[in-house]
């Protein structure tokens, strides 16, 4: 009896847990604040009220997308009104715009799947199965290590040539739990890279060895379809505390913002030391599993030969970013290869609009989005001292935001794959495959024509 009652205790708790969060009637409003005292307006009511914001920087001139609970839309439009901002509806339910997002197309278990829809945790993981039996040769599963909860970060490594000291390149998706668009990219390009017959795609795939993460945080990516749409962090519930004083959930503590808990410059700016933020860095530098296990599986790989590329896939605002993200304006002629970086992603970016017509601006975080530090990307750049590492947020700008369509997965991956064959031509011609030499020759030679020019 005693056993019995345990058990329903036990289940009963877990209801609660699983509580799945809906979205009914909540709304998006996209504001643009277009002077400073706007922006600290907006910025009052982010920390105070608990309204979502979709990015978590407000800045002149950028359109802000802010998610307001149903009962709160009276007295936020009436807050902005009294302060004369103009604010415009551009999602009445986002509940409903979840549930088309979630759209599946009937059963067809004998079909591989197609890119229609988003695929969850558990089938991303099955797939990956399936993919590695079908191509043995080249494709293999790879372990970074485990989650929190004890989930295996998984990828795929992808190898034609079987060098001694490969040219290689590393993919991570997903850090951010809610950016669904991210795996989708990912698992096409692993199947593009297995499957394509098309010429450039195969020498994008043949000429690097790849290792594609498409799910680098699986607790949080599982517990966005099974409870939160919009959950982001991991699910690190060390850090559990009240969040009543900004009337939000007490779960929102329940984890760690992944990218701002890498170890280069941690905690320095577009961060926070509060569990109930968005952006909770962690309680120290690499404090999550998730964090130290990209990191070691990055010195991993530079330890077996020359890692040349790091992409991070991010979602949304179509932008190909450049590191450092806290640095801007002229200063960034002081990060390593910044003029390389910067010439090969405006090169991929603009590959990428030819073939939708969907453009991506192209900068440091600071200069076109907003300042941060602790992410993964400026870590393996700043850390770990790789060449060309850029991140995507991918589409759109804002319409669907994390919540895109799923008639959008295939075109956003055309585009990704077109700019990523772009990227790896520029690369190869900048000399960054042969030997580390190759652009000390470059810059030497053009010293001695400078010379000869001058006379000197
Ligand atoms: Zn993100």
């Amino acid at each position: 009896m005693i056993a019995k009652i345990g058990i329903i205790f036990i289940i009963t708790i877990l209801t609660i847990n699983a509580e799945y969060v809906n979205y009914k009637n909540y709304k998006v409003y996209k504001v643009t604040p277009t002077t400073d005292d706007e922006v600290k307006i907006l910025s009052e009511l982010k920390d105070q009220n608990g309204y979502m914001f979709w990015l978590e920087y407000v800045k002149k001139g950028h359109e802000a997308k802010i998610m307001v609970e149903p009962k709160k839309q009276n007295t936020f439009e009436r807050y902005l009104a009294d302060r004369k901002i103009k604010s415009e509806l551009i999602i009445e339910d986002v509940e409903r715009v979840i549930n088309n997002q979630r759209r599946r197309p009937a059963a067809r278990s004998s079909e591989p799947y197609k890119w229609d829809y988003y695929q969850t945790w558990e089938e991303i993981e099955a797939w990956m199965e399936q993919i590695v039996e079908e191509y043995p040769d080249v494709a293999s599963i790879v372990t970074a290590g485990l989650s929190v909860e004890g989930r295996l970060i998984r990828g795929i490594k992808i190898d034609y040539k079987k060098r001694e000291r490969p040219v290689m390149g590393m993919i991570e998706s997903a850090l951010h739990a809610r950016e669904w668009i991210t795996p989708a990219t990912a698992t096409w390009i692993i199947n593009e890279f297995l499957t394509s017959n098309d010429p450039d795609v195969r020498t994008l795939a043949e000429n690097v060895e790849w290792h594609i993460f498409p799910v680098t945080n699986p607790d949080g990516y599982v517990y966005s379809f099974t409870d939160n749409r919009m959950w982001r962090k991991n699910r690190n519930k060390s850090s559990f505390t009240n969040c009543s004083q900004w009337n939000l959930n007490d779960d929102i503590s329940n984890g760690v913002d992944l990218n701002r808990n890498f170890g280069y410059l941690w905690m320095v700016i577009g961060a926070s030391q509060n569990p109930c933020a968005e952006t909770y860095a962690g309680k120290y530098a690499f404090s999550e599993p998730e964090a130290m296990a990209i990191a070691n599986y990055v010195t991993g790989l530079q330890r077996r030969g020359n890692l040349v590329y790091y992409f991070a896939f991010h979602s949304y605002s179509q932008m190909i970013l450049v590191p450092y993200s806290h640095v801007g304006g002229a200063d960034v002629v002081n990060v390593p290869h910044y003029g390389d970086m910067f010439e090969i992603a405006v090169k991929g970016a603009e590959k990428l609009t030819q073939r939708h017509n969907t453009s991506y601006a192209v900068g440091t975080s600071l200069d076109i989005l907003y300042p941060v530090t602790g992410s993964a990307f400026d870590w393996v750049k700043g850390g770990a001292h790789v060449p060309i590492v850029l991140l995507y947020e991918l589409r759109d700008v804002g319409e669907y935001g994390f919540l895109l369509p799923p008639e959008q997965i295939i075109p956003n991956n055309e585009e990704v794959m077109d700019s990523l064959v772009e990227i790896e031509k520029v690369t190869r011609a900048l000399g960054y495959y042969g030997h580390s030499s190759a652009n000390v020759i470059k810059i030497s030679s053009v010293l001695v024509a400078i010379a000869l020019m001058f006379n000197l």
